[in-house]
């Protein structure tokens, strides 16, 4: 999902179309050369391993990570699949991270929303 659903600044990638690197039965064509950000990224499921099997991403059709950049707890979804972050699931720990005092910004594609910890839900720039 990362391979699809994430903007790649390094690969002119946008959100939404799946990499031109990616195949649907070997995966990354360029594997050992592919670039620094591909090889460090991982989402929240694979660091955090207190986090419940169905909130894996192809399960909920949704990404958690941590944005570098802004420190924000990102929930990203396939732009074909923009409210998937209001999975019960994910919304649950969306609210739960928002109360830790995180702010909690779910995204798709150039769409994007403030989950506080009420559970009210804005648009977000
Ligand atoms: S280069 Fe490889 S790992 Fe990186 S997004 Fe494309 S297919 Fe995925």
């Amino acid at each position: 999902m990362c391979c699809k659903v994430l903007d790649i600044e390094e690969l002119d990638k946008r959100a939404g179309p799946l990499c031109g690197h990616c195949t649907a039965t070997n995966g990354c064509t360029i594997y050992k050369k592919r670039p620094e950000v591909c090889r460090d990224f991982e989402c929240e499921w694979l660091m955090e391993r207190s986090l419940a099997n169905p909130l894996k991403p192809n399960l909920t059709g949704t990404i958690l990570m941590i944005d570098p950049d802004t420190d924000q707890y990102q929930a990203v979804t396939d732009p074909a699949r923009p409210q998937a972050w209001r999975h019960p699931l994910v919304f649950k720990h969306l609210i739960a991270k928002a109360k830790e005092g995180h702010v909690v910004v779910a995204k798709s594609g150039l769409m994007s929303w403030r989950v506080y910890a009420s559970g009210e839900c804005a648009p977000w720039v």
